[in-house]
């Protein structure tokens, strides 16, 4: 008689690295992917079987087993998605139950574990989405790509779809979708954030009614849940839109990956393990399901440019806009020189106002974009030349002049302002710099007659108030918005006629080696927005260094390498991504001393594990926060070789390091750090 299996493993939602055993009390089944509730010290705990097993491992007191403690009612996880949980885990370096939380957060583990009583259902007859989609005809050289795209599905290929803001993508999108539904399979269509994607919610509901599903962090549990439970148990192909997580949603025919804005950085979670890219992930998991997959952007990130460079991708063009008009016209201003001739009045050159009056009389919007919110971003002392910092980091506070504080922007640190100097006692505290709150309130005194609105983390606490101040301004209702890059993406806005960039500078500035491709990134974002339905916008660039390259390259906006060239060479002689993996670690620690000794040892377990390029540690250019002293290793890797064995061994060691220091420092892993 065959023994009967009486233990499993079972994966807990925890920063675990191995699986825990469980006695499977007789007569209960279970396999992989079955769902379990188990006692975890004292407390129920949701868990996935990995594995069954006849005999208990070997070297563990049978008595201190305990048994499974119930076996709730959902269906189980595929071993196509347990094995995708394995591989984010492996790549980012974390555990597995890690990538478990992220796919099913608190709130649905609570579901999971304690199902609602069932709800007498209304009895919604379950649409079948309809045999054919109404879809527009698409132009000569949308219907070109679109042949492109498949070619490049075809020769089994990621393909890189590259074209301006309103040249058609969603369209071709649209169209590829609707062909997978109709077929019989299911759409994943990622974007980076779901405030800003309201528009396209619509445009794929109207196309795609019920087939269509939302699924995003700010759903609630309930709702997440109808997600799962629709893919789960009915058979109707559908269509996710969605935000990172969802790619771990249980897909059963996975035919099509959408990765909109796919250069957008909003794809990274980088404050919780696993620290994934949902871009990067997605890549992952239509491979696995040998599902097509189409990355699009007006602006490709370098890792896409350097796919394609090396074949793994294919890329296609969609040139011009579908509304035609031509590119937007790109002006820059050297603000060096219009103050030196008098020509700069406050934070705007006398250039650009003119040119904002024109456009509002023209019966046209403007946006004004400045990287800094607050009033002034730093206050300094005029007699001893400190500027005021936050007491528990190492930053300057911002001055906020509507609530009269100063505040940091790192902790929440915040206090009434006062001219007194922190350092030297004297009342001598000065606003230094302009930012979008002082700017909006020159702009009030340049133009007293338009409705001027600001947009940024300070006006728009909730996810209402944003949606309410792109909807005010895509109807027309404010004149002038002033905002940080939030305003870059989202909304189409058809009266937007001119967009001033009031500092590149502050763009250039950023101490990180993506800060180029971002900057570049951000411009031809903002002036994307600018000039839809056929009119040619405008953007106006205010810069002390008008030959930056990033600004040079501006100014030919259709031009996306595809070899190495300009900005990527630097990348490539260098050493720097997307020519290499880099690994970031952090480690914090109320002691300095402690961080630094960490670091030491982590070092030295690279080495030992084989790891050659280590640097640093060094200090971030915050590199106090909360009261917590910081310092980081960067790790580079080669890009040719995947590594896994190298990456556990180091996880493995930097592991055990931190439970050494159990309680005083924390070490963070984040690979490809965005
Ligand atoms: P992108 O995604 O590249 O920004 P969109 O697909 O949003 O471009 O297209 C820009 C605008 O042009 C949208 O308003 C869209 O509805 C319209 N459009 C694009 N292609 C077509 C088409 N083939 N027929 C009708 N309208 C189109
Ligand atoms: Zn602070």
């Amino acid at each position: 008689m065959a023994q009967e299996k009486r233990y499993v493993e079972v994966l807990l939602p925890l920063k675990m690295k191995e699986p825990l055993t469980y006695r499977l009390p007789s007569g209960w089944e279970a396999d992989a992917g079955t769902w379990v509730q188990v006692p975890l010290r004292g407390h129920p705990a949701l868990g996935v079987v990995t594995e069954v097993r006849d005999s208990a491992p070997a070297g563990v007191n049978l008595s201190s087993i305990e048994p499974v403690a119930a076996l709730p009612d959902h269906p189980a996880v595929t071993p196509e998605e347990l094995s995708f949980w394995q591989s984010v885990a492996d790549y980012y370096m974390c555990t597995a139950g890690e990538v478990f939380r992220a796919a099913c957060n608190l709130g649905m583990q609570r579901a999971i574990l304690r199902p609602a009583p069932p709800r007498k259902r209304k009895e919604k007859k379950v649409q079948p989405p309809p045999a054919s989609f109404t879809l527009k005809d698409l132009s000569e050289s949308q219907q070109e790509a679109l042949g492109q795209v498949k070619e490049g599905f075809g020769s089994k290929k990621p393909v890189l779809l590259h074209g301006a803001t309103g040249s058609g993508k969603t369209e071709l999108y649209i169209h590829l979708a609707a062909e997978q539904l109709q077929a019989g399979c299911d759409v994943l269509y990622l974007v980076p954030e779901i405030a800003i994607s309201k528009q396209l919610q619509q445009r794929l509901e109207e196309v795609f009614g019920s087939a269509l599903k939302v699924y995003h962090s700010g759903n609630t549990v309930p709702q997440r849940m109808a997600v799962i439970d629709t893919l789960r148990s009915d058979s109707t192909p559908r269509i996710i839109l969605g935000t990172r997580s969802a790619v771990f949603l249980p897909f059963r025919r996975l035919g099509l990956v959408v990765v909109d804005e796919e250069h957008d950085r909003s794809y990274k979670q980088d404050d919780t393990a696993p620290r994934y890219n949902g871009r990067d992930a997605a890549l992952v998991l239509a491979a696995q399901r040998g599902a097509e997959i189409v990355l699009g952007s007006a602006t490709p990130s370098y890792e896409a440019l350097y796919n394609v460079e090396t074949r793994k991708f294919a890329k296609v063009e969609l040139a011009g806009r579908y509304h035609g008009g031509e590119d937007p016209l790109v002006e820059i201003v050297d603000t060096n020189r219009a103050r030196r001739l008098g020509n700069m009045d406050g934070s705007f050159s006398r250039k650009v106002l003119k040119e904002m009056a024109a456009t509002l009389d023209g019966g046209k919007q403007v946006m004004v974009f400045r990287s800094r919110r607050a009033y002034a971003p730093v206050v300094q002392c005029d007699a001893c030349g400190e500027p005021a910092r936050c007491p528990h980091c190492n930053v300057a506070l911002s001055y906020h002049k509507f609530n009269n504080t100063l505040a940091c922007h790192y902790c929440g640190y915040h206090r009434s302002f006062t001219m007194r100097c922190p350092s030297c006692k004297e009342p001598a505290l000065q606003e230094r710099g302009a930012g979008t709150e002082k700017l909006e309130e020159e702009l009030r005194e340049a133009f007293p007659d338009r409705v001027i609105a600001r947009f940024d983390a300070d006006t728009t606490a909730s996810k209402t108030e944003q949606e309410r101040l792109l909807r005010d301004f895509a109807e027309g209702r404010i004149d002038i918005l002033v905002g940080t890059q939030m305003i870059t993406k989202g909304f189409d806005f058809e009266r937007l006629a001119l967009v001033v960039v009031v500092s590149a500078d502050s763009l250039f500035a950023v101490p990180d080696f993506r800060s180029d491709e971002r900057a570049w990134q951000l411009l031809v974002q903002l002036m994307g927005r600018s000039g839809r339905r056929g009119e040619r916008g405008k953007i106006i660039v205010q810069t002390a260094q008008p030959e930056h390259p990033v600004l040079q390259r501006l100014l030919n906006p259709g031009q996306v390498p595809d070899r190495p060239s300009g900005l990527l060479a630097e990348r490539k002689a260098f050493s720097y991504p997307p020519y290499v993996r880099l690994i970031c670690i952090t480690v914090k620690d109320k002691y300095e001393g402690r961080v630094w000794n960490v670091c030491r040892l982590i070092s030295e377990a690279a080495g030992e594990v084989g790891i050659g390029d280590i640097a640093g540690p060094i200090s971030p250019a915050v590199d106090l926060v909360a009261g917590e002293h910081i310092a980081q290793l960067w790790i580079k890797l080669p890009r040719t070789r995947a590594l896994a064995g190298t990456k556990r061994a180091l996880h493995g060691r930097i592991d055990a390091i931190e439970r050494d220091f159990k309680g005083h420092t924390r070490i963070t892993v984040d690979v490809d750090p965005s």
